[in-house]
């Protein structure tokens, strides 16, 4: 069904609207401030609840991990992979741990479900790769120096 407006006769050709629209524009280019920023040359700092990219805290060089299992259980995305194994004095550790990033959501349930404080999510926001999408137990370690 046709819906017939009442127009002034000035709105038919939308010149005022056209004139308010460029008016607009104009006053966002010439005064507003820039939203956007000139990455990779300058860099946002993000809040620190940010979720990036993952690590390993270690302890005198050992990992606090103890292999329990629980943040692969939480893990909705299933993307955690750990192997435990046992040291002499008969602590578990993880002989294998390698986390999925191309299948995490980046969620931080398994940081909160981890009783030793072992696993976090950091700041890092940079996380692209051309081939590895399998982040490793050393790489993890090697990460919180980076945090
Ligand atoms: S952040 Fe979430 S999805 Fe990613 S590894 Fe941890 S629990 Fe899994
Ligand atoms: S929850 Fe913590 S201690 Fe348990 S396996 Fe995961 S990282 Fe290791």
């Amino acid at each position: 069904m046709l819906v017939k407006r009442d127009l002034k006769p000035l709105a038919h050709i939308y010149l005022i609207e056209i004139i308010k629209g460029l008016a607009i524009t104009m006053k966002n280019m010439l005064f507003a401030r820039n939203v956007t920023i000139q990455y990779p040359e300058e860099r946002r700092n993000y809040s620190e609840r940010f979720r990036g990219m993952h690590y390993i805290k270690a302890t005198n060089g050992v990992e606090n991990c103890t292999a329990c299992m629980l943040c692969p259980t939480v893990c909705p995305a299933e993307c955690i992979h750990i192997e435990a194994g046992e040291r002499p004095d008969k602590e578990k550790y993880p002989v294998k741990f390698e986390i999925d990033v191309l299948r995490c959501c980046f969620c931080g349930m398994c940081e909160e479900a981890c009783p030793k404080d072992a696993i976090k999510l950091s700041t890092i926001y940079e996380m692209s790769q051309s081939k590895r999408t399998v982040f490793s137990k050393d790489y993890l370690l090697e990460q919180r120096g980076h945090k």
